[in-house]
């Protein structure tokens, strides 16, 4: 699957590429990801990608017409004049790739060709869709995702309007741009793409992760697991088995993987009470979890 970038700070994620899950990602070509300089599709000397806000007040603007042209040089037309087949998830050719001239502006992409696949625009927005597990799966599933960041007080709305197919924030508060929230998108659904995660089974126990049902069944995973089910995620340990005058909790050393999956669901259970208690409105909850529930309830935790 491949990501692209469209921000006024390329170097921004020079660092988060080189480390970790994701830049073993894009070394095994799980991955790709392209980041292009905005200020490669300006024409003056200056490299002008803002300006003032019509109508005045604070701030200033991302300018539309260096957009457009990152848009037409990534092969991207205006979403009323996609064809249909790049309106579903069929890899299409673009009408554009013609005017794609590989020594212009993409060159400043870096490291990727131009492509044919299907854009999923989305305008990185404090106005947008919450960012969440699910819409990481959803991104995951798609074939090109691309990112736009704002900056200042954000993009021209025309720009908004013609190309972007979606806004996503990444919660209630204002950065100074959408680089940091596009990293978070790219490192929360890139790790749920099939072969990135050494363990597979490690993105669906986790916290908000699918429920038992949907997990296929493997019998190479020992059912001390259980699927999330859109709960928090249960507390860790790992040697030595005392530390700093704590101990691990008795019952993950015994290998009773029934004893272990039990004890796991209610510390689950324990800590979305705690933190999230919204999240057990939506959870599918089994009879035993809710009569776990009504004892943690009971006891007033
Ligand atoms: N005037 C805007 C804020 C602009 S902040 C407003 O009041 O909503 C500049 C840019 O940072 C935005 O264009 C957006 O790309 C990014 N940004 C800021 N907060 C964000 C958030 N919570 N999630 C995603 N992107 C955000």
């Amino acid at each position: 699957m491949r990501f692209e970038i469209v921000t006024i700070f390329p170097e921004f994620f020079t660092g988060f590429f080189a480390n970790g899950i994701l830049s073993r990602a894009l070394a095994k070509g799980l991955v790709e990801i392209g980041v292009h300089d905005l200020r490669g599709f300006t024409h003056d000397r200056h490299r002008t990608v803002d300006d003032r806000p019509f109508g005045g007040g604070e701030g200033m603007v991302l300018k539309p017409e260096p957009l457009a042209e990152a848009f037409a040089a990534m092969g991207i037309a205006p979403k009323a004049e996609r064809a249909p087949q790049e309106q579903d998830a069929e890899p299409a050719t673009p009408p554009h790739s013609a005017e794609v001239d590989s020594t212009g502006p993409v060159a400043d992409c870096i490291g990727l060709e131009t492509t044919t696949m299907r854009p999923h625009v989305v305008l990185m927005s404090a106005q947008g869709r919450p960012f969440s597990q699910a819409i990481a799966r959803e991104l995951a599933a798609r074939e090109r995702v691309v990112l736009v960041c704002g900056r200042y007080e954000g993009i021209d709305e025309r720009i908004n309007e013609l190309y972007c197919d979606e806004e996503i924030s990444i919660g209630d508060y204002v950065l100074s741009g959408g680089e940091l929230a596009a990293a978070v998108l790219i490192d929360a659904a890139m790790r749920l793409i099939p072969g990135v995660l050494g363990n597979q089974a490690s993105g669906e126990f986790e916290s908000f992760g699918v429920p038992d049902a949907e997990i296929a069944t493997n019998d190479a995973f020992p059912r001390s697991q259980h699927g999330a089910g859109g709960l928090l995620d249960y507390p860790h340990y790992t040697r030595p088995a005392e530390f700093g005058g704590l101990k691990a909790p008795e019952v993950l050393l015994n290998g009773d993987h029934l004893q272990i999956r039990r004890w796991r669901r209610e510390q689950q259970l324990r800590k979305t009470l705690a933190y999230r208690p919204d999240l057990l409105e939506r959870a599918e909850l089994s009879k035993e979890d809710r009569k776990i529930l009504e004892g943690l309830r009971s006891k007033g935790l």
